[in-house]
Formats: C-alpha cells, sequence, structure tokens
C-alpha cells in the first residue's frame, strides 16, 4: 500500500489526488477541480488553508485550466497502467 501511495505521488498530478486519511477509505483517488465552496458550512477550515477571505472561498468556481489539467493526469494516470477502471468514468 505505502508503495502505491509513493509511486503515484511522484507522478505529480494537477487535479487528481490521493486523499489522506480517513477520507482515502471512500476512494483511492480523487478530483479538486473547483476552487471555494458555497456549503458555508461555519466550522469550515477550506479559507485558512487556502488563505482566503471567508466571502471570497464561499464563491465556487472551477480552478483555471481545470480540463486541461485533468487530461494531463488522466493521460498520466493511464500511462502508468494505474486505476484505469477509475479514469474510464470521467469519461475523457
Ligand atoms: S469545503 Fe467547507 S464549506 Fe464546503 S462543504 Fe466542506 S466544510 Fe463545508
Amino acid at each position: 500500500m505505502r508503495k502505491r501511495k509513493d509511486e503515484v505521488k511522484k507522478m505529480k498530478l494537477r487535479v487528481v489526488y490521493e486523499p489522506k486519511g480517513r477520507a482515502g477509505e471512500y476512494a483511492p483517488l480523487a478530483l479538486n477541480l473547483y476552487r471555494g465552496c458555497d456549503h458555508g458550512c461555519t466550522y469550515c477550515y477550506g479559507p485558512r488553508v487556502l488563505h482566503m477571505e471567508r466571502p471570497d472561498f464561499a464563491t465556487a468556481e472551477p480552478r483555471k485550466d481545470i480540463l486541461d489539467k485533468l487530461l494531463l493526469d488522466c493521460e498520466t494516470l493511464n500511462k502508468s497502467g494505474r486505476h484505469n477502471r477509475i479514469i474510464g468514468k470521467t469519461g475523457l
């Protein structure tokens, strides 16, 4: 398991990432497509982590060049021979 995580980390993906901790129990890979979130949870630490003001964080927008970055990540993962089943679900 550790070796697999190190291999994916070395790929230097732009959008796709391996969830850490308990979040990794749901899926081996996840996507980070947006910057911000409009759910407005009062306990959210997202704005602090991203060094954003809370009102700015509350307006979720697609990250810059998100589709190009996602396509590059999919190509990298497919070339590695890993996660083919997950990437196939994106339809890219
Ligand atoms: S990112 Fe923050 S505001 Fe959005 S759902 Fe998660 S905790 Fe709530």
